[in-house]
């Protein structure tokens, strides 16, 4: 199964993604992620997308293209995949067209998690990351069991630079200028599935796994 989750920054894909990928048996590709590991390893992908990120802009296509091309040719995306942060533009949305009829394969699913604005603004300002296994917690709606620590490997967590306020707007800005146009997109080929689920992250993916599970 291939499934794309599209949202704003905060909308909850991260944590959705760790599920899905969990329930179907099949791996997450998660770009922000795998940006940030390339930035802490200091890889030359992370060099380049550093000062991007830091900033609250989008890396250049090129750049995420050759990146998921690579990631999506190896072994254990044959059965397929959840792309979390990918496609975030509308030359990503074609490429991945490109790459998926290079291969005899499609999409099966556009899930867009809807949120309103405060409630993001919340959940991000709060928002903490283990630095080493990528488990995101909050603050106040997801606490780990000790404070401050990642409950899977025990690491210290940290605020995301690009969690700070002011990088905040500038998220959501590009989002509604980058990402936000792939919704028609996608609606227009009927891929489109919106979640509107306000409760938490078992609410949201008891609504995601109905919507699979009935198919287009
Ligand atoms: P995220 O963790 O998904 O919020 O991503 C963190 C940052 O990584 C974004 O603000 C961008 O700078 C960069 N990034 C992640 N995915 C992409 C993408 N598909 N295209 C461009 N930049 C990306």
């Amino acid at each position: 199964m291939r499934i794309v989750l599209l949202g704003q920054p905060g909308s909850g894909k991260g944590t959705q993604a760790q599920r899905l990928a969990a329930a179907q048996g099949i791996p997450r590709l998660t770009t922000g992620e795998m940006l940030r590991v390339a930035v802490r390893d200091g890889a030359p992908l992370g060099k380049d997308a550093k000062r991007y990120m830091e900033r609250g802009d989008l890396v250049p296509d090129q750049l995420i293209v050759a990146l998921m091309q690579e990631r999506m040719g190896t072994a254990d995306c044959a059965r397929g995949y959840i792309l979390d942060g990918f496609p975030r533009t509308r030359v990503q949305a074609e490429a991945l067209d490109a790459m998926l009829t290079t291969v005899g394969a499609a999409l099966q699913h556009v899930l867009l998690l809807e949120v309103d604005e405060a409630e993001i603004r919340r959940r991000l300002s709060g928002r903490r990351e283990c630095p080493k296994c990528g488990s995101t917690f909050h603050l106040t709606a997801q606490p780990p069991k000790v404070a401050g620590v990642c409950d899977r490997c025990q690491t210290a967590l940290v605020q995301r630079p690009d969690d700070q306020e002011a990088t905040i707007a500038r998220r959501l800005a590009v989002y509604v200028r980058e990402t936000k146009p792939l919704i028609g997109y996608y609606e227009a080929r009927g891929l489109l599935r919106r979640v509107t689920a306000p409760g938490g992250p078992d609410e949201v993916f008891r609504a995601i796994s109905s919507l699979i599970t009935m198919g287009p």
